[in-house]
């Protein structure tokens, strides 16, 4: 079945209601008809089953029939990853690992960034239909922050794992213990250029544990999904 997207605020008094894109794809690309059965999630853990009542060029109105709740599993995960140059590149991390789980993404512009391409309407729409498409029903919220201390000051989380390529191999595993003690991951990955020496010796100074995701450098991206990958 397909799934549609609606915030709380387009969901009332038994309705809900597709806007834009939402409407569009209902309605233009699905095809979707007065009395079809549809899902909608809110992002907020909200999933309902509904028909559709009315469709305008617009809005495709829907009335609910069944609503269900579901929390989110834990611990939570949240991806900080260092801005790349390739545009596609980040996005295609940022899809990967909602697919996989992250709670929360948080971009960082570090030491070694070597440009900025980030379109934050894009990642906005990504993070919908990669939500919709993995059937979760809890939108991850994606910030981009002008330094990886303005991210760790925003972003609250008891456990900070760090992908380090110099660590060695010896501290491939990542100790579950700790992980299952914890209620909020930060897991961070570097930019093409990794973290500088003084990055890594401040997040070890707050208590992060580097990590080595194994022998072969991988490319930042392929770094994130494997990183969030051990989660699974
Ligand atoms: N030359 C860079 C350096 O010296 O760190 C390589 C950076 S790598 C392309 C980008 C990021 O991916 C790294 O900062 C790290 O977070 C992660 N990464 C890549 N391969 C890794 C590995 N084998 N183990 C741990 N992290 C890795």
């Amino acid at each position: 079945m397909n799934i549609f997207y609606a915030p709380p605020s387009q969901i009332n008094n038994g309705f809900a209601e597709l806007l834009d894109q939402e409407a569009v794809h209902a309605s233009k690309v699905m095809r979707a008809r007065e009395g079809d059965k549809l899902v909608i999630v809110d992002g907020e853990g909200g999933r309902y089953k509904g028909v559709i009542r009315r469709i305008t060029k617009k809005s495709v109105q829907v009335e609910i029939e069944d609503v269900q709740h579901q929390s989110r599993s834990k611990p939570h995960l949240i991806l900080g990853m260092g801005i790349i140059k390739k545009r596609d590149r980040l996005e295609f991390a940022v899809e990967k690992a909602i697919e996989l789980g992250a709670s929360q993404i948080g971009l960082f512009r570090s030491e070694r960034t070597i440009k900025e391409n980030v379109r934050m309407d894009r990642l906005e729409s990504i993070a919908i239909s990669a939500m919709k498409q993995s059937l979760q029903s809890h939108l991850c919220n994606v910030n981009i922050y002008r330094s990886l201390d303005m991210m760790l000051e925003a972003i609250s989380a008891d456990t900070i794992l760090v992908a380090h390529e110099k660590v060695g191999e010896t501290k491939t595993r990542i100790d579950s213990k700790s992980i299952h003690d914890s209620d909020r991951t930060l897991l961070l990955v570097g930019p093409e250029g990794g973290f500088s020496e003084s990055e890594i010796s401040d997040l070890t100074d707050e208590g992060a544990e580097l990590v080595s995701l194994g022998p072969n450098r991988l490319r930042a991206e392929t770094a994130a999904i494997a990183f969030m990958s051990q989660f699974l």
